[in-house]
């Protein structure tokens, strides 16, 4: 069989999501007999990336550019923000340019079973950007988990007294749903119906 180092390879890629150590296995022998054509050329791009990888200060984005491409995006809706949980969250509504305005990425969601607070997450980090003026709507995309609807309801209360429109993902999406796994139909949908919050 193969050595050690080879080995490690599959290892490693067995640990990536979407892949299994048969995938993973399949994937190293397809690159051990191409090495200039695919090894090459995704180990400069991996280094590349590597090298570069930030997370944006303005909206926690993850890119190879402080602004992110995102923030930096002139075409973008300055006044609309979409506040989603993770990187993941952003990069699937954004897939499809769903949304046309920017974003927030709070890097959680409040949990009481794991110890995670407000302070724990970029929420007094949104409310100062709310708070810096210049948006009108806000749409709370978190997912439609326990956890993730504490933490809609948490901002909403936060933001009830500026003048914006908050608004929540539409409730379509099944219960449990994560915006990662939706097909972009359904996310679309969730986002068009999306329905004014209070926070009573
Ligand atoms: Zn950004």
């Amino acid at each position: 069989m193969a050595s050690q180092e080879i080995e490690n390879l599959v290892q490693a890629l067995a640990k990536l999501p979407g892949l299994g150590p048969r995938s993973a296995r399949r994937a190293v022998l397809y690159l051990l007999k191409r090495p200039e054509t695919a090894m090459r050329p995704i180990l400069a791009a991996m280094e590349r990336v590597n090298e570069r990888l930030v997370s944006c200060g303005i909206c926690g984005n993850v890119d190879t550019q402080d602004p992110c491409q995102i923030c930096n995006d002139p075409r973008r809706d300055e006044k609309s923000l979409c506040v989603v949980e993770e990187v993941s969250d952003l990069w699937a509504l954004d897939k499809s340019r769903l949304f046309p305005g920017k974003f927030h990425v709070l890097g959680g969601k409040l949990s009481a079973l794991d110890g995670v607070r407000p302070e724990d997450i970029a929420i007094d980090k949104l409310i100062r950007r709310v708070d810096a003026g210049g948006i009108d709507e806000v749409v709370l995309a978190m997912n439609a988990t326990l956890e993730g609807q504490t933490t809609a309801h948490y901002i909403a209360e936060r933001l009830e007294n500026y003048p914006i429109r908050l608004s929540q993902l539409s409730h379509g999406i099944p219960v449990g749903g994560e915006l990662d796994y939706l097909d972009e139909g359904t996310l679309a949908q969730a986002l068009r119906a999306r329905r004014p919050i209070n926070a009573e």
